[in-house]
């Protein structure tokens, strides 16, 4: 058996990154930027409002309360090239130009209308210079790198780019993952299984498994136990996709013809990694495509995806060596957590609360065997309990929420 930490840097030292390219900004939501983000323009690029009310010259508020001329409106939007005089103001809306002339804006709860002929306003206090008055290149300065190369793309710089006129921009690719389900056993209808027949779950979990990731998910069916079938499936996969996950075949049984398979078309690693579940694995490269041979058990194979195939994918993506996941969060035992020593860290599925000082207690979820989908579907999270561990009620843990 090796360590996992092995594994890991065995996939990272051989996936490489995906080229960059141009993407729409539409479509560039958790992409990782391959090239920084310039903006020619200041943000804001005029002087504006921050408030609904009267831009006006703070010299005349002085002695407030005092009566002005109001000369017009300036609605957000309009160029705000009316004049403001000594003694008068003009009605401004949120995120209108200041005009010429005004150097403040008073917010319209601090003014009532003024009796009397024409119309003119009351303003109730004295304001300074600037006051409400949003600066241009307040947030952004012209020349400003707004975001460097390695940034992910996330909505609220989805908006700054389209704030900086980016609707186009310089990004790695988002995986295309293949994933394919192999077995013999494995039926994909609704109706009754023959004695023998299970319902391949695998392609549809770690499918939306890569959908959640931010990965785009291809659908490779299911391949029977029969070389041709998998050799034929694996190189279609190859052929289209920028990586493949396989689930099982990757353990010691007589119709794993996925190692013969693999062993001949691909440059494969058969790993056996200190690890429960999830201890059989292989990763290689199938005609420069990456691989990765998850195991068959339901658990195991989303334990494998979150330890080992998200994390390479995401490098693929671009993401950065101290961000490919996955995380670890600290907790603390709700009950003991401990395994008799059998050289493997265990990964328990376990239920997360927080109590009432905002920490987060574990307890085990349920069932802990490999094919208890079921079970799985009960856990938070993942418990990381390294080999012979004795962990108490109270101990700290790390976790991976899942
Ligand atoms: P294997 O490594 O192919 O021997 O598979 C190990 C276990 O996982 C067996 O019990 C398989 O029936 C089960 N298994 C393999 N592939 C899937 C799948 N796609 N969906 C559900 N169970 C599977
Ligand atoms: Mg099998």
């Amino acid at each position: 058996m090796i360590p996992l930490e092995e594994a890991r840097e065995h996939v990272l030292s051989r996936v490489g990154t995906l080229p960059a390219r141009q993407v729409p900004l539409d479509e560039a939501l958790g992409l990782v930027l391959a090239e920084p983000v310039t903006s020619s323009e200041p943000i804001p690029a005029f002087a504006n409002t921050a408030m609904d009310g009267y831009a006006l010259r703070a010299a005349d508020t002085v002695g407030a309360p005092v009566e002005l001329e109001v000369v017009g409106t300036i609605g957000a939007g309009d160029d705000g090239s009316l004049h403001v005089g000594e003694a008068q103001a003009a009605r401004i809306m949120t995120g209108a130009p200041i005009p010429p002339g005004a150097d403040a804006v008073v917010k319209v709860e601090l003014t009532s209308p003024a009796g009397g002929p024409g119309d003119r306003v009351r303003v109730e206090a004295s304001v300074k210079a600037g006051n409400h008055i949003r600066h241009p290149g307040e947030d952004v300065a012209a020349g400003e790198q707004v975001l460097d190369a390695g940034t992910v793309v996330t909505p609220g710089r989805v908006g700054l780019l389209a704030a900086v006129g980016a609707y186009e921009v310089a990004a790695h690719g988002r995986p295309r993952v293949g994933v394919l389900s192999t077995g013999d056993e494995l039926a994909d209808t609704p109706g009754p299984l023959r004695r023998g027949q299970i319902r391949d779950t695998n392609r549809r979990t770690l499918l939306s498994m890569v959908a959640e990731a931010g990965f785009e998910g291809v659908d490779l069916g299911i391949a029977p136990d029969r070389p041709d079938d998998i050799s034929r499936a694996f190189e279609a996969g190859a052929a289209d996709c920028d990586a493949v996950l396989s689930s099982g075949g990757v353990s010691m049984g007589d119709f794993d013809y996925v190692k013969v398979v693999l062993d001949r078309i691909g440059d494969m690693r058969w790993m056996q990694i200190a690890i429960k579940p999830a201890k059989p694995f292989a990763f290689g490269l199938v005609d420069g495509t990456p691989v990765f041979g998850l195991p068959g058990n339901p658990v195991s194979s989303m334990v494998s995806f979150e330890l080992l195939a998200k994390p390479g994918l995401r490098a693929m993506a671009g993401h950065g060596a101290d961000d490919l996941g996955p995380a670890l969060v600290r907790a603390v035992c709700g009950d003991e957590l401990g395994h008799r020593s059998d050289g493997k860290t265990h990964f328990v599925r376990v239920a997360a609360t927080r109590d009432e000082r905002g920490v987060l207690r574990v307890v085990r979820s349920g069932g802990q065997g490999s094919h208890q989908l079921a079970a799985m579907t009960r856990a938070d999270a993942l418990a990381v309990v390294p080999d012979g561990a004795r962990l108490g009620v109270g101990d700290p843990v790390d976790v991976i929420v899942l």
